[in-house]
């Protein structure tokens, strides 16, 4: 018998294809397994009944369905929902799910999904930066993010005998890996979750509707653009000179603008794809008109798109966001520079939406916990 990984969710189709073989039973048993787990969204072997209960009982003693334990759930004023997950080993990664008005049923519920736990990238206004880098995700735990998330939409459609916000169209429509970490760092786990995530046999969601975001991993860029699936990639940017890119992005020290944006060109040229730029605006830092300019020249010619994404406040950082004057007069710039710019809204702000800061809240509270236990035992 091969070797068996703990989770379902970290079989690749032809590992599941050859444990279903070892165990006797026919080879579209392994189609039905995947069909219960990533498209009708089992959390248990005993939903599978048209499965021999022997056979389900085997698997149940060897294969664990998901990998994931919401410690805490948090729903924000806008509809953003975001849980904090226990893995096995008891660290905690978050993720969150956003929804999007769209025009009658096609309202879109985008998944924001975390690759790492914490992240060595260390950005100044990041949260999760903060926290240093403790591992990366396996492909299950990045996949059973997304999972919990169609899960959750299925019974809140139960539930309300409707989709939330009365919308019919209840399918996860997008997916960013935009959470915790740096997803090119953790490029092999990533792509075997990705494959399984488009796969028909796995979650069927077109490449496209997914978004890899980096801080700037020039070898990755070069990799990615090497790819069949068409997955898009959205470049952290935040400043368009080295010096202040330094201290907000300090992988730029590593791969500077110089190495970046051209391997940006390239990846746009290799893979015909358009790119976007997330550029996080900061009161006084970065969201000058001259800085808006020097943005505009800096990515002149490339088929791209920027997406101004006012800042978070972080709890114990100096980092704003501008005034929603500065932030409209640094997009008309942009436009008037011909640059295609979105202003993004921000998501979540009653909850701690922004990467890695519910996290940091629950470390906090577990910290202050344990200072208090001491105390209490001193006592
Ligand atoms: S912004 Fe992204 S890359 Fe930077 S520290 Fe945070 S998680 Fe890491």
């Amino acid at each position: 018998m091969p070797k068996i990984p703990a989770g379902f969710t970290e079989l690749t189709c032809l590992q599941l294809d050859r444990i279903v073989e070892s165990t006797g039973e026919p080879s579209y048993r392994a189609g039905q397994l995947r069909k219960w787990i990533y498209q009708r969204l089992a959390i248990s072997y005993d939903e599978m009944t048209d499965l021999p209960l022997a056979f389900r009982e085997r698997l149940s003693r060897q294969i664990r369905l998901h990998s994931l334990v919401p410690v805490h759930i948090a729903t924000g004023n806008d509809g953003t929902v975001k849980t904090l997950f226990q893995l096995v080993d008891g660290q905690t990664v978050e993720s969150a799910l956003m929804f999007y008005d769209g025009v009658g049923e096609n309202g879109r519920y985008t998944v924001c999904v975390s690759t790492q736990v914490g992240c060595a990238v260390g950005c100044s206004f990041c949260a999760t930066g903060r926290q240093g880098f403790e591992r990366n995700l396996t492909p299950g735990e990045i996949i059973d993010q997304v999972l919990y998330f169609a899960h959750y939409l299925k019974e809140e459609v139960k539930k309300n005998n409707s989709s939330p916000k009365n919308n019919k169209n209840t399918r996860i429509s997008n997916i960013v890996f935009m959470g915790m970490g740096e997803p090119l760092a953790n490029y092999d786990n990533l792509w075997q979750a990705i494959e399984m995530l488009n796969s028909p046999e796995g979650f069927g969601l077109g490449a496209r509707n997914m978004v890899i975001s980096t801080s700037g991993l020039v070898p990755q860029i070069k990799r990615l653009a090497e790819e069949k699936l068409q997955v898009g990639l959205a470049v952290s940017l935040h400043a368009a000179e080295n010096e202040l890119r330094n201290k907000l992005v300090p992988i730029n020290k590593k791969y500077p603008l110089e190495k970046l944006i051209p391997a940006c060109r390239e990846y746009s040229r290799l893979s015909g794809r358009r790119l976007s730029f997330e550029y996080a605006l900061f009161k006084g830092l970065n969201d000058s008109l001259t800085q808006a300019q020097a943005l505009a020249e800096l990515i002149k010619g490339l088929k791209c798109h920027v997406n101004l994404i006012p800042a978070n406040r972080i709890s114990g950082s100096s980092f704003a966001p501008p005034s929603h004057g500065a932030v409209l007069a640094f997009e008309n710039e942009l436009k008037r520079c011909h640059i295609n710019v979105t202003l993004r809204q921000r998501r979540g702000q009653d909850i701690d939406a922004g990467c890695g800061q519910l996290r940091s809240r629950f470390l906090k509270n577990a910290e202050d916990n344990i200072i208090k236990s001491v105390l209490a035992e001193k006592v």
